[in-house]
């Protein structure tokens, strides 16, 4: 068994069958550019200075024990002849497989706005938390140097705003965090008072966290409010450069922190599959097989799995909880369990975020 990606669909998957199916019975490996499973819904944490990089980051070699890593990126799948290529850090290999689980997750979807790719910040990844961590200190750093003049004002300003776009998870966590975890720091700075920090949180959407619900959007909005970060519903980024943020609205914000959440695209692996795709994500049976390909399975964020529980024609959200659930149930169907292997079924605890 080959599996494509240790995020949460696919490591979780390697953990259930590790656990079900004994070394005579199945050899496993996992390609993944990293060597730990990354707890992505706690990247906000680390961006704010209260978790530790390591403290979300669980080793790959140590949980996984009878997987073989091989670290790199997969560049092709051959389906008929069961091989796959991978970029790996210091040479490209192949490998064969006679079953395939496909969880390559998500990217930073990527807008074709004037400035944002070389000016706005992604939270995807470890080393973009511990970046934007020490970027928004180093802003305060600098404005408590500027000298009390019409310049120095106007500078002081770009570098105490900040401006989240997407009101999803990824954007409106992080402001609220970095917004609370701020104002509990900036006394430290002796020319800096914490409200005068101005805090942005914008999406094109008519609500906070849609995918929450209207009350606990509602909630969200209120929190913030309190907190007093502005909330600009209906608008999105129109350009940016290094000092200011346009909004479509013609609003100019002078700020020199763009943290970009405005949601995830498929991994770019899957336009190269050559399979059929729904908004990007693989297209699978509610078994979560392929259609078209023997033997491969795809889960999480890359594939497109009938939400069976609320609504079959949709696909369900890509979220943590629904790829752990998909790896775990993908382990259990494969490949068919002898009675014992049944009885020794052991249950795996699910984190709610
Ligand atoms: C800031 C943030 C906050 C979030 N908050 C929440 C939350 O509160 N609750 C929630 O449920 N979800 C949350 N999510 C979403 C959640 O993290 C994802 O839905 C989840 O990680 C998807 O799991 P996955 O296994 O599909 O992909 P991932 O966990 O992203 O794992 C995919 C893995 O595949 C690897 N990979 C990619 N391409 C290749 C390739 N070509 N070859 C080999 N490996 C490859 C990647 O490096 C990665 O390690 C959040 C996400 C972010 C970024």
């Amino acid at each position: 068994m080959v599996v494509v990606g240790g995020g949460f669909g696919g490591f979780y998957a390697l953990r259930k069958m590790q656990k079900l199916l004994g070394p005579e019975r199945a050899s496993f490996t996992l390609v993944a550019p990293n060597d730990y499973l990354l707890y992505s819904p706690l990247l906000p944490e680390v961006a704010t200075g209260v978790l530790d990089p390591r403290d979300i980051a669980v080793s790959t070699r140590q949980t996984l024990r009878r997987t073989k890593l091989a670290l790199g990126h997969v560049t092709s799948v051959d389906f008929e002849q069961h091989r796959l290529k991978v970029s790996g850090p210091e040479s490209d290999t192949e490998l064969s497989w006679d079953k395939l689980i496909l969880a390559p997750g998500s990217v930073t979807r990527q807008f074709d706005i004037p400035g944002v790719a070389e000016h706005a910040h992604g939270l995807k990844t470890l080393s973009e938390a511990v970046f934007i961590r020490n970027h928004v200190l180093a802003q305060l750093d600098a404005a408590d140097e500027l000298p009390d003049t019409e310049a120095g004002r106007a500078e002081r300003k770009e570098r105490l705003t900040v401006v989240a776009v997407g009101a999803g998870y990824t954007g409106t966590e992080f402001v609220a965090q970095m917004q609370n975890w701020i104002r509990g720091i900036a006394t430290r700075w002796a020319s800096i008072d914490p409200s005068e920090i101005r805090w942005l949180l914008i999406d094109l959407a008519p609500a906070v966290l849609p995918e929450l619900g209207e009350k606990l959007g509602k909630e969200a909005m209120d929190v913030l409010a309190e907190r007093g970060v502005e909330v600009r519903l209906g608008v999105t980024v129109a350009s940016a450069t290094a000092t200011s943020v346009t909004l479509t609205d013609d609003d100019v914000v002078p700020a020199r922190t763009l943290v970009w959440g405005a949601g995830v695209a498929p991994s770019p692996l899957i336009a190269q599959l050559e399979l059929p795709t729904e908004k990007g994500r693989l297209v699978v049976d509610p078994d979560m097989t392929v259609p078209g390909v023997a033997d491969v399975w795809a889960i999480g964020d890359a594939a497109a799995v009938p939400d069976l529980a609320a609504d079959p024609s949709k696909p369900t959200p890509p979220t943590a909880q629904h790829a752990q659930r998909q790896g775990i149930a993908v382990a259990r169907k494969w490949p068919p369990l002898s009675a014992s292997e049944t009885d020794a079924r052991t249950s795996t605890r699910i984190w709610v975020w």
